[in-house]
């Protein structure tokens, strides 16, 4: 009867858009295509190394989504075809649409770390995507067992990755953590960028916190790691040094998920050019491509703006569907919090609009960063920030999942 949206994704852009979809067009049938029974959130992830979350804190279900009346398939879209519009499961059921969201994530450039197989990322886990939880859970047991004064490695990517805070938050929880259980033990942690997100405010916590136990490489003192050898726990930087280290965190270089890339959506960067008013893909107009999988800069990689700009790539389509024109004034939000310690977080926020060259651009003056200072001033503006981010991952999971 009513239109058909399909939705390839159930992360923060795919669950954020089928159960906008439901509550704003409830003549919209809306299917949801996702591999895994449940989502692990990337963010708070980090929160488990810390200590300060368990895994099924950070699980969610589809059965919410489903009470709503959201058809979730369980299974993995293999193909597109934009022409018939089509969607070709793993098992070769097809699945017809009028509109596409597709939020499918990253993918893990393993080409670009010599030796960084999928075998590799079981004795160095990546934890890079919430999967089953599994990488998560492997890291923080490896963290538990370090030997007494150990060296935990971190190979950090290049820009443009998925959540460009996320490695410095999560340096901040092992460190948190190994405070409390390991205080002779050492944080390694080279980079390919000679600077970061929220730089200031994370190497002011880390001295204030941590003392000396974290290294920052950046990748002008040969921070790049390019190779690493699991058996023999080594990370290889892109001048040949080779670093021993008990337990390894790679991070590889990424792209967008291979659904993206092996049907044509993506560019030669490996990421999809999409309209950032509608999320149309450059090259198949009813297919919307949202979340990390896009080019949406100056927008970050992030949960908050997937979610953000789920509800106008849904609207966009259904308006196209009805033929009439998208909303027309658009704005995105993005809040990044990052936890740095017990009581201690700091955030980046910015509100995009559009800049009248059909791109969109940062408002001016409308977010900025945690003020910076020692915390014997800034304690209670801290602790508020790390109860915001608590209220953020709550708010937010329910506007995905409830
Ligand atoms: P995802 O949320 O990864 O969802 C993609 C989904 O698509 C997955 O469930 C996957 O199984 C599914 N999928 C993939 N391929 C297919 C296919 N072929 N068929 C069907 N389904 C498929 N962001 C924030 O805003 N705040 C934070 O505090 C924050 N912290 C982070 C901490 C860490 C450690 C990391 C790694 C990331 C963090 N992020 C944070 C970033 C956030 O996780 C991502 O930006 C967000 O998940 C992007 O949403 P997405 O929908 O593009 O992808």
């Amino acid at each position: 009867s009513g239109p058909r949206l399909v939705v390839i994704g159930g992360g923060f852009g795919g669950a954020s858009a089928a159960r906008f979809a439901r509550i704003s067009y409830p003549d919209v049938n809306v299917t949801l295509i996702e591999p895994y029974d449940s989502f692990v959130t990337c963010p708070y992830g980090n929160l488990i190394l810390g200590g300060k979350r368990a895994l099924p804190q950070i699980t969610h279900s589809y059965d919410g989504l489903r009470a709503r009346g959201v058809d979730v398939v369980q299974n993995r879209a293999r193909d597109i075809d934009p022409v018939a519009k089509r969607v070709t499961l793993a098992d070769d059921t097809r699945i017809a649409y009028d509109k596409l969201i597709v939020s499918p994530g990253i993918a893990l450039r393993r080409d670009a770390i010599e030796g960084y197989d999928e075998a590799a990322s079981e004795i160095f886990p990546h934890a890079w995507m919430g999967g089953d939880g599994s990488q998560i859970s492997i890291l923080r047991r490896q963290l538990e067992a370090l030997p007494e004064g150990g060296v935990v490695g971190l190979a950090i990517p290049p820009n443009p990755f998925r959540c460009p805070p996320g490695p410095y938050e999560r340096i901040s929880m092992i460190a948190h953590h190994l405070k409390q259980h390991n205080p002779r033990a050492k944080i390694l942690a080279f980079d390919a960028k000679d600077g970061f997100s929220k730089q200031g405010l994370f190497q002011d916590g880390w001295a204030e916190l941590y003392g000396d136990m974290i290294e920052w490489i950046p990748a002008s003192q040969d921070g790049t790691i390019t190779a690493v050898d699991p058996q023999e726990r080594v990370f290889i930087s892109e001048f040949g040094e080779r670093h021993k280290v008990d337990v390894g965190n790679v991070i590889p270089p990424q792209y967008a998920a291979a659904i993206a890339r092996d049907t044509g959506l993506a560019d030669d960067s490996g990421w999809v050019p999409v309209d950032p008013l509608t999320f149309a893909a450059e090259a198949a107009p009813d297919i919307h491509v949202i979340g990390d999988a896009n080019i949406g800069s100056p927008m970050p990689k992030s949960g908050y703006v997937a979610n953000s700009t789920s509800k106008q790539a849904v609207a966009a389509a259904i308006a196209d569907l009805r033929g009439e024109a998208a909303p027309a004034d658009p704005v995105y939000f993005n809040t990044c919090y990052s936890h740095l310690g017990d009581d201690y977080a700091v955030s980046v926020a910015a509100i995009f609009r559009k800049d009248g060259e059909g791109g969109i651009m940062a408002t001016p003056d409308s977010g900025g960063l945690s003020p910076r200072g020692p915390l014997s001033e800034l304690a209670y503006n801290r602790r508020r920030e790390a109860e915001y981010a608590d209220a953020w991952y709550d708010s937010i999971t329910t506007d995905m999942f409830s």
